[in-house]
Parts: C-alpha cells; sequence; structure tokens
C-alpha cells in the first residue's frame, strides 16, 4: 500500500509541475474512478516478448508506435498505476521499458525495442477486472509505417454488455487574429481576420453531421485572443487537433494557393520564415500579462508526447495537403511547409496552421471573399479532419453526403 500512495503522490507531483508550468488549469479529470494497474510481469522467450497488465476496472488500450528507434506505447486512458515497473536486464527485444501519465488522464507504458516487432494486444475481462497482454514478435520496418494508433481487440466475455460509449473527437478550429489584430489586408480593402473568421464559421458548419467530431472555436466573433491563449484553448477542450485558418500577405504578389505548415524550430524555407514572423507579430497587440512563453519542460515523458504529437501533425499536414489537391483547390509549390509558428506550440495537441491563400494576390483576394468558395475548402477540410478523426478513434467516422 504504501507503494500506492507513494506512486500517486508521484505522479501528481508531475502533473502539477506539467499544469503550472503550462500555465494551465488542469481542467478536465475525470469524475469516474480510475482503472488501476494492480501487476505487471514480463517474460521473453526466442525473441517472442509478453507484457501482461493486470487491472482493477476496465480498460480499452490502444498502441502507438513510433519509428527512429522502434517504440511501442500502450496507453490506458482515466488509468493510474499502483505498482513499480521491473527493471528490463538481458532482453534481447526490449530495450527499455518506462511508464507514467502523459496525459492528465492517460497511463502510458512505453517500450524501446532492438529492432522492429509485430505487436498484438489482447484484453480479457472477468468479474474482478481485467487483464491487458501485449505479445511482441520478430516484425518488419512496414508494421511502423502508420503513426496510428491501433486499437485492442477486446475479447469480451458473453454475459458482460458493451457499455462504453464510442470516444469522441475533439478539433479546435482558430480563425487567425480578431479583434485589434486585422491581419493582413487585401487591395481590395478585405480583411483577413473575417476571412478566417468566414471560413472558422464554414468549417464548424461543414463538420456538424460528422458524428463522433466535436468542434470548438477559439472565437466566432471579431475579437483579439493571443496566441498562447488559443493553444491553450486546445488543450483546455482536450483538443485531438488543432487547425489554425489564416490568408495572409506575402512580398510575391503573383503567388497563390493553399499552404499547409506544421511546427519546426527552423523553418523549411525563407517564405515560411517570413509569414512564421509575421503571424507570431499578432502577440504585439496582447498586454503583457501575455507576454510570457511557458518554460520549457524537460522530462522524459512529456519530449515522448511531444515527439508523437508531431509525427501526428505531420501525418494530418500530409493527408491535408492530398485532400486540397483533390478537391481542386490550388496549392502553392512545395505546399507542406514548416516554421516556427508560437500558435502551434501545444506539446501535446496535434497542430497546423493553413493559409488558404494569399490576399496579397487579386485573384485570390475574389476567392476568398466568396461564400461558395469558402463553403466548398471546408468540405474539403472537414472530409480530411474526418478522416485524421477515425484514424485516431479507431472508429468508423464519414461525412454524411
Ligand atoms: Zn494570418
Amino acid at each position: 500500500m504504501t507503494d500506492v500512495l507513494r506512486f500517486s503522490t508521484a505522479l501528481r507531483a508531475l502533473l502539477i509541475l506539467f499544469a503550472v508550468a503550462s500555465g494551465l488549469a488542469w481542467g478536465h479529470a475525470s469524475a469516474a474512478d480510475p482503472t488501476i494497474v494492480t501487476a505487471i510481469r514480463h517474460t521473453e522467450e526466442k525473441k517472442a516478448f509478453r507484457l501482461e497488465l493486470d487491472l482493477a476496472g476496465t480498460a480499452a488500450p490502444q498502441l502507438v508506435l513510433l519509428r527512429k528507434p522502434y517504440r511501442v506505447a500502450l496507453d490506458l486512458d482515466d488509468t493510474v498505476s499502483a505498482v513499480k515497473l521491473a527493471a528490463i536486464s538481458g532482453s534481447e527485444v526490449v530495450r527499455d521499458m518506462r511508464h507514467g501519465l502523459v496525459a492528465d488522464n492517460r497511463y502510458r507504458i512505453i517500450l524501446t525495442l532492438t529492432d522492429a516487432m509485430r505487436p498484438d494486444l489482447e484484453v480479457a475481462r472477468d468479474e474482478t477486472g481485467s487483464k491487458v497482454v501485449l505479445t511482441l514478435v520478430p516484425g518488419r520496418d512496414a508494421d511502423f509505417s502508420a503513426p496510428v494508433a491501433l486499437a485492442s481487440k477486446v475479447a469480451e466475455p458473453a454475459a458482460q454488455p458493451s457499455a462504453k460509449p464510442g470516444k469522441r473527437f475533439t478539433v479546435v478550429v482558430d480563425p487567425g487574429h480578431g479583434g485589434v489584430d486585422r491581419g493582413a489586408t487585401g487591395d481590395g480593402g478585405t480583411d483577413e481576420k473575417s476571412v478566417n473568421l468566414a471560413f472558422g464559421l464554414a468549417l464548424r458548419e461543414a463538420l456538424k453531421s460528422a458524428p463522433g467530431v466535436d468542434v470548438v472555436l477559439t472565437r466566432d466573433d471579431d475579437t483579439f485572443i493571443p496566441l498562447n491563449e488559443r493553444s491553450a484553448i486546445a488543450r483546455r477542450a482536450g483538443a485531438n487537433l488543432f487547425v489554425s485558418l489564416h490568408a495572409d500577405s506575402i512580398r510575391f504578389k503573383d503567388l497563390r494557393g493553399a499552404t499547409v505548415y506544421t511546427l519546426s524550430e527552423k523553418a523549411s524555407d525563407s517564405l515560411s520564415r517570413e509569414i512564421a514572423e509575421s503571424e507570431n507579430a499578432s502577440d504585439r497587440f496582447a498586454g503583457s500579462e501575455w507576454d510570457q512563453d511557458a518554460p520549457e519542460i524537460h522530462d522524459i515523458l512529456v519530449d515522448l508526447v511531444r515527439r508523437e504529437t508531431e509525427s501526428f501533425s505531420e501525418h494530418f499536414a500530409v493527408s491535408l495537403v492530398a485532400h486540397l489537391k483533390d478537391g481542386g483547390i490550388q496549392l502553392i509549390n512545395n505546399p507542406k511547409r514548416s516554421a516556427g509558428f508560437r500558435v502551434l506550440r501545444a506539446p501535446d495537441v496535434p497542430s497546423i496552421l493553413v493559409e488558404i491563400g494569399y490576399l496579397s494576390n487579386a485573384e485570390e483576394e475574389k476567392l476568398l471573399t466568396s461564400g461558395d468558395w469558402q463553403r466548398k475548402v471546408a468540405k474539403v477540410l472537414a472530409a480530411s479532419i474526418v478522416e485524421f478523426a477515425r484514424h485516431r478513434t479507431g472508429q468508423p467516422a464519414t461525412l454524411p453526403r
């Protein structure tokens, strides 16, 4: 029992550290009692590794596969561990194993592998609790090709009703600028802030009938919101995806088409760096109380979350570019770019910024203010978000026609 207490105290300390450092209220703890990990065992025979978890409570584990190095993360929502993890030694398969909370309600065991392995996950339930079994057998690099969570196969006892409601997916849509911050202005007098808002509202409308997808807007009127607050809204909403919408001006008047940006320390090119700098300058309108970045936290679990988030952002950006192309939306050359956008910095929310078009181009200004065009682009964005949601929740989510 001492271990239980000590461990939960340590978890709480980590959570509070994370919450304080990110300057956020750690809001939405689950009201229900969490599932408790009561035992963790592992065995290995002829390069086949088996990890067993005993749980008091129900379990719906998910696997996340990561490359470079090969890693398998086993995630359990609304779960805490009451036990310590036995050290790995002399394993041919697993180099390292760690565990802890990676979000306010998600427990994770992460295994660093010596080579690509094929994972298999099974869950069994009885009256007293659940057992989760992860097995790893030699696999191929291709087993790690998509950074997509694999939902587990659940072996339910026949009598047990499967009552757990489907997992919801929350997308936070962020119409850029607003209020005193007008963003770019087109030669025809169009303000970027109103174009962004129109696209945001059209996107919410397009997602209205998507089952399992909740939409939160950072603003639905002409309000100024600092950049940090925008990503904080996403974290408070427990967002699974953050999409910031823009229509900036650039030096090259003849350049037009959409661009999809992800976060990177180093900009992919000079145009991306200029756009990120001008976006980041939005905060000059913010009061000094907003003028601080959250301190960096150096914690292995937070780093892992950040890397996983990057991989999901990248995955979504690639797929969004493909959807835009298929949807007949013009794109600039090399439409997937990256730069240091402050608004994309939530460590645990996959985030992208879309320049839907550039107001510096006269043709594009006309398109950007057209309701038909806004609805057309919103539909393409919505389809792309729904596809991503389906991957993340492991559920069939399709947009009704
Ligand atoms: Zn902008």
